[in-house]
């Protein structure tokens, strides 16, 4: 296996890095009309490392006329599926062939483990477009079983023209779970990636047009949500929007939509996953490390991050003794040190915020068991300390608001039928996991849990062939799978009297 590249290597690398930083239309880097830009700031450092266009409703509407322009000239739209199948494959290979470049900008820009970005965020990004692009030549329309004197066919044809509005915590891979299946079935596609994280989307415009995909159909729009993602959002020519984010976002797009031409609406709004942990537990050092994992992985920035852990109370001094032990060997580092676990907080925002949820969970009553605190000042970057509370009530902020931060609240449940109580108890849905020996107590918890996603004896699993997406306010739609691609396509049924 070749040796992963020191702190000092990717330092000297990033040295002569060249950021793209202008909006990506019609194929060409362009500046915002405005001339405006925004700071790219490493949250590492507290550093400025360039400056971004600052895509506004202007910028929006270039990039959707270009992107209805390719569409309606059928290059891409009519492109037989095979050979947008060999396109979208060139993408993947020229994100695996500039995989380094990709996660040192991914890490640069959003402070994640230079060991995550390069070893899960880029080649899943990368795989996710290869995966799509497999699917998309061996999917087949059908014929109704009809009167035998009628053929009704039943075909899927693109929505149009796409808008992806995209979060900050998994910059590219959230992107390519949009631009995969949405290019896939032939859609033109105006992504705005996060303010926070802009680097990698802008630059994977150049690979889409080195792979061959025709000019207008990938464009790429830095900005800021109350502008470029509410443009994006009101666009009378955008067919339909695919937004990962807040729910509070998330809602604001389906009045977008209702305000403009009722475009299609798909909403990724995060969760408040419920880890279950039940006294016949099988592995309970598995159990607990993925306690740990599932909360401090990603600093915690994770939709579906395990945030709240639901112990037995008769194993739950144990077990909690074993998380901890777990979470401080996870203290934050250097991002682009390949032994970090966990690295810097998005922004000051964020970090304030999760600060703040600290202070709250100690105002309520919870017990700060373990860290609490802002780490490495002195770096000027924003890092917090793996957090633990125990003795959460259910009812508390801190276990019914999604943090975003490394923040784990323990509550814990006499009857396992509690457990799944408490844990639907939150108006989200997006996953939830429960660890079991009982195969009784594991179906049942299974079926009862109301969340997209049930993991049992496991965490956090997941694979292009499954479906990703919530229940209840953690929104509609799914993220990869086949059950992706119908996300992006109109139904439509053609009826064939024979004569
Ligand atoms: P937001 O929902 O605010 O942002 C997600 C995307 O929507 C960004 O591209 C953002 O642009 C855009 N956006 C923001 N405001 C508007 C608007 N008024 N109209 C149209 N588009 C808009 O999430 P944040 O990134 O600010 O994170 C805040 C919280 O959201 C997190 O703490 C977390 O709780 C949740 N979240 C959930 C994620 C998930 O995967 N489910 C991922 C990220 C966040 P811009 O960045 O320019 O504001």
């Amino acid at each position: 296996m070749a040796e992963m590249p020191s702190a000092e290597d990717w330092k000297r690398e990033a040295i002569h890095l060249h950021f793209r930083n202008q909006a990506f239309i019609e194929g060409k880097y362009v500046a915002a009309r405005s001339g405006k830009t925004f700071d790219c700031v490493n949250p590492a450092t507290g550093e400025v490392l360039t400056k971004v266009a600052a895509s506004d409703k202007e910028d929006v509407d270039r990039a959707v006329a270009a992107a209805r322009k390719a569409f309606e000239s059928g290059a891409w739209s009519r492109m037989a599926p095979a050979a947008r199948k060999k396109k979208l494959q060139k993408l993947a290979e020229l994100m695996i062939k500039h995989a380094g470049e990709l996660a040192l900008l991914e890490t640069l820009d959003m402070g994640k483990p230079i060991r995550d970005s390069s070893s899960i965020d880029i080649p899943a990004a990368a795989n996710c477009i290869a995966w799509n692009a497999e699917a998309v030549d061996k999917l087949y329309d059908q014929i109704a079983p009809t009167d035998p004197n009628v053929v009704a066919l039943v075909t899927r044809e693109p929505l149009g023209v796409v808008g992806a509005v995209v979060p900050w915590n998994f910059p590219l891979l959230m992107a390519c779970w949009k631009l995969g299946p949405a290019l896939a079935t032939g859609n033109s596609v105006v992504l705005k990636p996060a303010e926070q994280s802009p680097l990698t989307a802008i630059r994977l415009g150049e690979l889409t047009a080195e792979a061959g995909i025709p000019e207008g159909v990938v464009n790429i729009l830095p900005g800021f949500g109350e502008t470029a993602g509410q443009a994006i959002g009101l666009h009378d020519d955008v067919d339909g929007v695919a937004f990962t984010g807040s729910a509070e976002v998330g809602k604001l797009f389906l009045q977008y939509a209702g305000r403009s031409n009722m475009k299609h609406v798909s909403l990724e709004c995060g969760g408040k996953t419920p880890h279950i942990v039940m006294a016949d537990c099988p592995d309970i050092e598995a159990a607990a490390k993925a306690a740990a994992f599932g909360i401090f992985f990603n600093q915690g920035e994770v939709c579906n991050a395990g945030s709240r852990l639901l112990v037995d109370r008769r194993i739950k001094d144990e077990f909690l003794d074993k998380v901890m032990k777990v979470g401080e060997r996870l203290q934050p580092g250097d991002p682009l040190d390949p032994k970090t676990r966990m690295g810097a907080i998005v922004d000051k925002t964020q970090l304030e915020r999760v600060l703040g949820y600290i202070e709250a969970g100690k105002k309520e009553g919870a017990e700060l068991r373990m860290g609490g605190k802002r780490a490495r000042a002195e770096s000027g970057g924003f890092y917090i300390e793996p957090t633990v509370f125990d003795k959460v009530d259910n009812r508390m902020k801190i276990a019914q608001e999604e943090i975003f931060g490394p923040v784990l609240s323990t509550i814990t449940f006499v009857e396992p039928e509690e457990a799944i109580r408490i844990g639907n108890d939150t108006m989200y849905g997006l996953a939830a996991a429960i660890w079991t020996r009982d195969i009784n107590t594991a179906h049942r918890a299974a079926k009862a849990l109301r969340a997209g996603v049930v993991w049992v004896n496991c965490f956090d699993e997941g694979d292009m062939s499954t479906p990703f997406g919530g229940f209840k306010q953690s929104g509609f739609g799914r993220d990869k799978s086949i059950h992706a691609l119908s996300k992006y396509t109109e139904l439509k049924t053609t009826w064939i009297r024979l004569h």
